[in-house]
Protein backbone atom coordinates (compact mmCIF):
# COMPACT_ATOMS: atom_id res chain seq x y z
CA UNK A 1 0.00 0.00 0.00
CA UNK A 2 1.38 3.44 -0.98
CA UNK A 3 1.09 6.46 1.37
CA UNK A 4 -1.90 8.14 -0.45
CA UNK A 5 -4.18 5.12 -0.14
CA UNK A 6 -2.81 4.60 3.60
CA UNK A 7 -4.12 8.24 3.98
CA UNK A 8 -7.64 7.29 2.48
CA UNK A 9 -8.06 4.94 5.13
CA UNK A 10 -7.13 7.13 7.70
CA UNK A 11 -9.93 9.50 6.78
CA UNK A 12 -12.23 6.86 6.57
CA UNK A 13 -10.94 5.49 10.37
CA UNK A 14 -11.81 9.09 11.23
CA UNK A 15 -14.86 8.95 9.86
CA UNK A 16 -15.69 5.85 11.20
CA UNK A 17 -16.55 3.89 8.21
CA UNK A 18 -13.01 1.73 8.25
CA UNK A 19 -13.82 -1.67 6.94
CA UNK A 20 -12.07 -4.73 9.54
CA UNK A 21 -10.00 -5.79 6.37
CA UNK A 22 -8.76 -2.24 5.47
CA UNK A 23 -8.04 -1.70 8.96
CA UNK A 24 -5.44 -4.63 9.00
CA UNK A 25 -3.77 -2.96 5.88
CA UNK A 26 -3.69 0.39 7.58
CA UNK A 27 -1.97 -0.88 10.31
CA UNK A 28 0.38 -3.21 8.29
CA UNK A 29 1.16 0.20 6.41
CA UNK A 30 2.26 2.49 9.57
CA UNK A 31 3.95 -0.64 11.00
CA UNK A 32 6.81 -0.02 8.05
CA UNK A 33 6.12 3.76 7.30
CA UNK A 34 7.08 6.43 9.89
CA UNK A 35 5.61 9.65 8.56
CA UNK A 36 2.01 7.89 8.38
CA UNK A 37 2.32 6.43 11.66
CA UNK A 38 2.96 10.27 13.08
CA UNK A 39 -0.18 11.46 10.83
CA UNK A 40 -1.89 8.74 12.29
CA UNK A 41 -1.20 9.08 15.92
CA UNK A 42 -2.20 13.16 15.17
CA UNK A 43 -5.05 11.79 13.58
CA UNK A 44 -6.28 9.55 16.35
CA UNK A 45 -6.06 12.32 18.86
CA UNK A 46 -8.19 14.76 17.25
CA UNK A 47 -10.50 11.61 17.09
CA UNK A 48 -10.50 11.15 20.57
CA UNK A 49 -10.54 14.59 21.40
CA UNK A 50 -13.90 14.89 19.50
CA UNK A 51 -15.50 11.24 21.14
CA UNK A 52 -14.47 12.50 24.45
CA UNK A 53 -16.76 15.86 23.74
CA UNK A 54 -14.14 18.18 24.49
CA UNK A 55 -13.96 20.12 22.07
CA UNK A 56 -18.33 20.80 22.07
CA UNK A 57 -17.84 23.58 24.88
CA UNK A 58 -14.73 25.32 23.40
CA UNK A 59 -12.68 27.60 25.11
CA UNK A 60 -13.69 31.00 26.58
CA UNK A 61 -13.21 33.60 23.95
CA UNK A 62 -12.50 30.66 21.20
CA UNK A 63 -15.23 31.98 19.06
CA UNK A 64 -14.22 35.58 19.33
CA UNK A 65 -10.77 34.75 18.79
CA UNK A 66 -11.69 32.74 15.56
CA UNK A 67 -14.05 36.02 14.54
CA UNK A 68 -11.65 38.78 15.53
CA UNK A 69 -8.72 36.51 12.84
CA UNK A 70 -11.57 35.89 10.48
CA UNK A 71 -12.28 39.96 10.43
CA UNK A 72 -8.63 40.63 10.39
CA UNK A 73 -8.63 39.18 7.18
CA UNK A 74 -8.04 41.57 3.88
CA UNK A 75 -11.60 41.73 2.48
CA UNK A 76 -12.14 39.62 -0.80
CA UNK A 77 -15.18 42.21 -2.13
CA UNK A 78 -15.67 45.80 -0.68
CA UNK A 79 -19.44 45.45 -0.06
CA UNK A 80 -21.09 48.87 0.64
CA UNK A 81 -22.87 49.34 4.18
CA UNK A 82 -26.52 48.92 3.57
CA UNK A 83 -27.17 52.20 4.91
CA UNK A 84 -24.83 53.53 2.47
CA UNK A 85 -27.19 52.13 -0.03
CA UNK A 86 -30.38 52.28 1.32
CA UNK A 87 -29.84 56.17 1.83
CA UNK A 88 -28.05 56.14 -1.61
CA UNK A 89 -31.20 54.55 -2.99
CA UNK A 90 -33.85 56.42 -0.90
CA UNK A 91 -32.05 59.78 -2.13
CA UNK A 92 -32.12 59.22 -5.77
CA UNK A 93 -36.02 57.69 -5.37
CA UNK A 94 -37.17 61.42 -3.75
CA UNK A 95 -35.07 63.62 -5.89
CA UNK A 96 -36.60 61.69 -9.33
CA UNK A 97 -40.09 61.97 -7.26
CA UNK A 98 -39.42 65.69 -6.56
CA UNK A 99 -38.18 66.11 -10.47
CA UNK A 100 -40.62 64.40 -11.25
CA UNK A 101 -43.42 66.51 -9.85
CA UNK A 102 -42.02 69.42 -11.19
CA UNK A 103 -41.79 68.26 -15.07
CA UNK A 104 -45.02 67.05 -14.51
CA UNK A 105 -46.74 70.24 -13.38
CA UNK A 106 -44.61 72.46 -15.48
CA UNK A 107 -44.53 70.35 -18.88
CA UNK A 108 -46.55 72.58 -21.08
CA UNK A 109 -44.07 75.50 -20.14
CA UNK A 110 -41.16 72.74 -20.88
CA UNK A 111 -43.10 71.46 -23.86
CA UNK A 112 -42.90 75.21 -25.35
CA UNK A 113 -39.10 75.80 -24.48
CA UNK A 114 -38.44 72.68 -26.27
CA UNK A 115 -40.16 73.64 -29.16
CA UNK A 116 -39.19 77.32 -29.57
CA UNK A 117 -35.77 76.07 -28.87
CA UNK A 118 -33.90 76.22 -32.02
CA UNK A 119 -31.12 74.00 -30.81
CA UNK A 120 -33.63 71.23 -30.40
CA UNK A 121 -35.22 71.78 -34.08
CA UNK A 122 -31.74 71.69 -35.54
CA UNK A 123 -31.15 68.18 -33.68
CA UNK A 124 -34.41 66.88 -35.04
CA UNK A 125 -33.32 68.35 -38.49
CA UNK A 126 -29.80 66.61 -38.16
CA UNK A 127 -31.36 63.38 -38.96
CA UNK A 128 -32.49 64.01 -42.50
CA UNK A 129 -33.84 60.11 -42.94
CA UNK A 130 -36.11 60.02 -40.22
CA UNK A 131 -36.74 63.26 -38.91
CA UNK A 132 -40.06 62.90 -40.84
CA UNK A 133 -40.31 59.87 -39.07
CA UNK A 134 -39.22 61.23 -36.12
CA UNK A 135 -41.30 64.41 -36.04
CA UNK A 136 -44.52 62.26 -36.82
CA UNK A 137 -43.56 59.89 -33.74
CA UNK A 138 -43.11 63.21 -31.95
CA UNK A 139 -46.62 64.50 -32.69
CA UNK A 140 -48.39 61.54 -31.73
CA UNK A 141 -46.47 60.99 -28.80
CA UNK A 142 -46.83 64.22 -27.83
CA UNK A 143 -50.67 64.06 -28.70
CA UNK A 144 -50.82 60.79 -27.04
CA UNK A 145 -48.87 62.31 -23.75
CA UNK A 146 -50.64 64.83 -23.26
CA UNK A 147 -54.34 63.53 -24.08
CA UNK A 148 -52.73 61.07 -20.93
CA UNK A 149 -51.48 64.12 -19.15
CA UNK A 150 -54.65 66.15 -19.69
CA UNK A 151 -57.05 63.36 -18.11
CA UNK A 152 -54.55 61.98 -15.46
CA UNK A 153 -54.30 65.92 -14.65
CA UNK A 154 -57.00 66.20 -14.11
CA UNK A 155 -57.49 63.58 -11.85
CA UNK A 156 -54.16 64.22 -10.17
CA UNK A 157 -54.59 67.99 -10.09
CA UNK A 158 -56.84 67.11 -7.11
CA UNK A 159 -54.33 64.98 -5.51
CA UNK A 160 -51.32 67.82 -5.97
CA UNK A 161 -51.23 68.31 -2.07
CA UNK A 162 -51.47 64.21 -1.49
CA UNK A 163 -48.65 64.16 -3.99
CA UNK A 164 -46.57 66.75 -2.65
CA UNK A 165 -47.31 65.32 1.58
CA UNK A 166 -45.99 61.82 -0.15
CA UNK A 167 -42.73 64.19 -1.27
CA UNK A 168 -42.11 65.78 2.43
CA UNK A 169 -42.71 62.09 3.93
CA UNK A 170 -39.97 60.66 1.23
CA UNK A 171 -37.56 63.85 2.45
CA UNK A 172 -38.05 63.42 5.94
CA UNK A 173 -37.62 59.82 5.92
CA UNK A 174 -34.14 60.37 4.15
CA UNK A 175 -33.40 62.30 6.78
CA UNK A 176 -34.02 60.02 9.33
CA UNK A 177 -32.24 57.73 7.27
CA UNK A 178 -29.02 60.17 6.61
CA UNK A 179 -28.71 61.27 10.56
CA UNK A 180 -29.03 57.03 11.79
CA UNK A 181 -26.01 56.74 9.03
CA UNK A 182 -24.40 59.30 10.80
CA UNK A 183 -25.05 58.08 14.37
CA UNK A 184 -24.11 54.57 13.29
CA UNK A 185 -20.50 55.94 11.73
CA UNK A 186 -18.66 56.49 14.81
CA UNK A 187 -20.01 53.52 16.97
CA UNK A 188 -18.53 51.21 14.26
CA UNK A 189 -15.24 52.06 14.26
CA UNK A 190 -15.23 51.91 18.05
CA UNK A 191 -16.92 48.74 17.98
CA UNK A 192 -13.60 47.51 15.37
CA UNK A 193 -10.98 45.43 17.03
CA UNK A 194 -7.77 47.62 16.08
CA UNK A 195 -5.21 45.20 15.76
ZN1 LIG B 1 3.06 5.98 4.44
Amino acid sequence: MNCAKADELMMRYMDGTLSEDDAVLLKKHLDTCAACAEDFSLYDEIVTHFSEDTLVSAPEGFEKAVMERIRALPALVARPELDTLLYLVWGAVSVLFGIGLIVFFNRDAIIESLAANPAFARYIDLLPPVSDYVTTVLADVSQTVSAVADSVQAYISSFRYLLLIIFVILAAAQMVIARRFKSDKPAESHSRPMS
